[in-house]
């Protein structure tokens, strides 16, 4: 048995308590949250932190398949930058994304990581995710703008998949976004994400080129579509509609759904989310630390907030961050959003993700006989309790 306290313990579907004691079975399984507003003193065997208890934090964005372009990319290009410099650097040797993939996992897991939403292209996770001490929900992506390619694009997903899932390791087909994926491929995914009812996940909304694509049909997307990929977008009309919009037909409403970035999303756009999905199981996805390395904007996030969505974070991947940090993705809301509670963001961090990911069984608060991790986020600010760029994570479970 372990008895761990500190100044405030955030259970994570609750109010913080003061000087609490978080009593843990020795495999990190959760057996009481004591509250003891009178100090330790009589206390035997508790260990003491400075600072705050939170529980493992879900990253429910992030492709580690791409680890291996960290600091390879140029920040604030814009989406058409980013993605031309993606594609000219698929070079990398298999030894090299391995590593690379190994490295991000175990810095994941040592800055407080549980479990992680990863999108895949490949099977080259499988190796790492399957040594991993976090656990992984692998979005299985797919995309094709020619409606010609879909039949061969699906099938591709569906040989991946089965391999993950084959390896007992969780997996669903998803679209990447809704310009690089034609009609008949979406078709294709929601039959699938019926039958399998597996969680959906979509790129959405990342970039204003993005709205410029479905209202004007040119712009940074058509140019890379054109000129980077060769592909001819003759049959690609202006929408009166804006992306989201457009394709949440082929997103069935009975299955979770991760909208990833949402950096451009409008209050009519939430309006229409909402009335064709209940809140329950869509999730918005919030990864701030990409957004500005790629776009240099964030999201609006007091739209979300405001319509009570629930939100949560993701890192993206190493190629459009410095780091794969949630406390990060936490330190820069909090710095943009000052008005946000600490124990708002820590919903977000831990059983907002945990839900989004379908592990809220056993992770995402100090529950009784989940096994989430305990996590000590010190040198913050305890008088306001707010998180400040020096605050840091460290692994306690
Ligand atoms: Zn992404």
């Amino acid at each position: 048995m372990r008895k761990i306290a500190a100044t405030y313990i955030f259970p994570g579907n609750g109010k913080p308590v003061k000087n609490g004691i978080l009593v843990l079975e020795d495999d990190g399984t959760v057996i009481d949250l004591i509250e003891k507003a009178d100090g330790f003193g009589d206390e035997a065997g508790v260990e003491f932190y400075s600072g705050i208890l939170v529980p493992g934090f879900v990253n429910t964005h992030c492709h580690l398949e791409l680890s291996h372009l960290h600091q390879k990319i140029d920040e604030k290009t814009g989406i058409g930058g980013f993605i031309g410099q993606i594609n000219r650097l698929r070079n990398a040797t298999e030894n090299e994304i391995q590593q690379s993939m190994h490295t991000a996992d175990k810095r994941m897991w040592a800055a407080g990581t549980v479990a992680v939403g990863d999108i895949s292209n490949t099977t080259l996770s499988l190796p790492v995710k399957l040594k991993s001490r976090i656990q992984y929900h692998t979005f299985v992506e797919t995309f094709g703008f020619q409606p010609s390619r879909a039949d061969r694009a699906f099938d591709i997903a569906e040989t991946v998949k089965n391999e993950f899932s084959n390896q007992q390791l969780p997996a669903s087909i998803v679209p990447h976004s809704p310009y690089s994926v034609s009609e008949p491929l979406f078709r294709k995914i929601e039959t699938e994400a019926r039958r399998e009812k597996g969680i959906l996940s979509i790129h959405n909304q990342e970039s204003e080129g993005e709205t410029q694509f479905y209202r004007e049909a040119t712009g940074p997307i058509a140019d890379h579509l054109q000129h980077n990929l060769g592909l001819d977008i003759s049959h690609w009309k202006a929408r009166t509609k804006s992306s989201l919009q457009s394709i949440l037909d082929y997103l069935p409403s009975e299955n979770c759904l991760l909208l990833v970035h949402n950096t451009f999303t409008s209050e009519e756009d939430v309006q229409t989310l909402l009335a064709g999905r209940k809140a329950e199981n869509t999730f918005l996805v919030l990864c701030p630390n990409s957004n500005l390395y790629i776009e240099n904007a964030l999201p609006p996030v007091e739209i979300f907030r405001k319509n009570e969505l629930n939100i949560c974070f993701g890192t993206d991947s190493l190629a459009s961050n410095h780091q794969l940090s949630v406390l990060e993705e936490m330190i820069t809301i909090q710095e943009n959003f000052p008005d946000i509670a600490l124990q708002e963001l820590i919903n977000w961090a831990c059983l907002n993700g945990a839900r989004a990911l379908q592990m809220e069984d056993q992770l995402g608060s100090f529950e009784r006989g989940k096994k989430p991790g305990v996590n000590l986020i010190a040198t913050l600010d305890l008088k306001r309790l707010k998180l400040t760029s020096k605050s840091r994570v460290k692994k306690l479970v």
